[in-house]
């Protein structure tokens, strides 16, 4: 699998970890910054109310999908819960040219799934302080019944022991210092991507 272009100053950051571990909290304030870009997955399942095609996800069709999948559109796909997504690759190879960093934002099986096929990027696994205030976050969140929390903080433990796979690991206890951290990491601090440095 090829890797973005490497003389760019732009790279690929995968923002990874349990559900319920604050990786949609730390995006969303990543992206408040315009040069990071969201990557936009494409999947085939219905359109949820609310989200709109080209926002959420590329809404397609099982055989438009499959025929992207022939093409070599995708930089990585998966089959999730019955459903096909993918993770496009022009739009990461535009971004990576552009001096941007292509923020994919992935559960841990995606994440190890794009390390294996060599996708060269920063991979950070977010880590929750502990299993009870995993707990207490996802109850909190309250999107989830209790059965799906129950089976979410069962795989929790298992994704745990991934976390040492990844380029870095950003404890959220305190969600400012946990940021800042990430922004650190990232280059983003001092109002210079990392790549550009180099
Ligand atoms: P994920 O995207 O990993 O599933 P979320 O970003 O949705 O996780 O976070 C889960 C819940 O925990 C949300 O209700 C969020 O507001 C809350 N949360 C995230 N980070 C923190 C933090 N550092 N301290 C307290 N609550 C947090
Ligand atoms: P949902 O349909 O609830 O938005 O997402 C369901 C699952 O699909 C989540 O676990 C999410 O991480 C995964 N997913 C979303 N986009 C992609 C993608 O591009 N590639 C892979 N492998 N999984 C994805």
């Amino acid at each position: 699998m090829s890797a973005p272009e490497a003389t760019s100053s732009g790279r690929m950051l995968v923002i990874s970890g349990p559900s319920g571990c604050g990786k949609s909290t730390l995006c969303k304030r990543l992206l408040e910054d315009d040069r990071v870009e969201f990557s936009i997955s494409a999947t085939t399942r219905p359109m949820r109310e609310g989200e709109t095609d080209g926002r959420e996800y590329h809404f397609l069709d099982a055989d438009r999908f499959r025929e992207r999948v022939e093409a070599g559109d995708f930089v990585e796909w998966a089959e999730v819960h019955g459903n096909l997504y993918g993770t496009l690759r022009a739009p990461l190879d535009r971004a990576v040219a552009d001096g941007k960093i292509f923020l994919i934002e992935i559960d841990v099986q995606g994440a190890l799934q794009l390390k294996a096929l060599e996708v060269e990027g920063l991979y950070v696994f977010i880590s929750p302080p502990s299993a009870e205030v995993l707990r207490a976050r996802l109850e909190g969140r309250a999107t989830d019944s209790q059965p799906v929390i129950e089976r979410r903080l069962k795989k929790a433990a298992d994704e745990m022991l991934e976390a040492h796979r990844y380029d870095a690991t950003i404890l959220n206890d305190n969600l400012d210092r946990a940021f800042a951290e990430l922004q650190g990491l990232v280059g983003l601090s001092n109002g210079c991507p990392q790549g550009e440095a180099r």
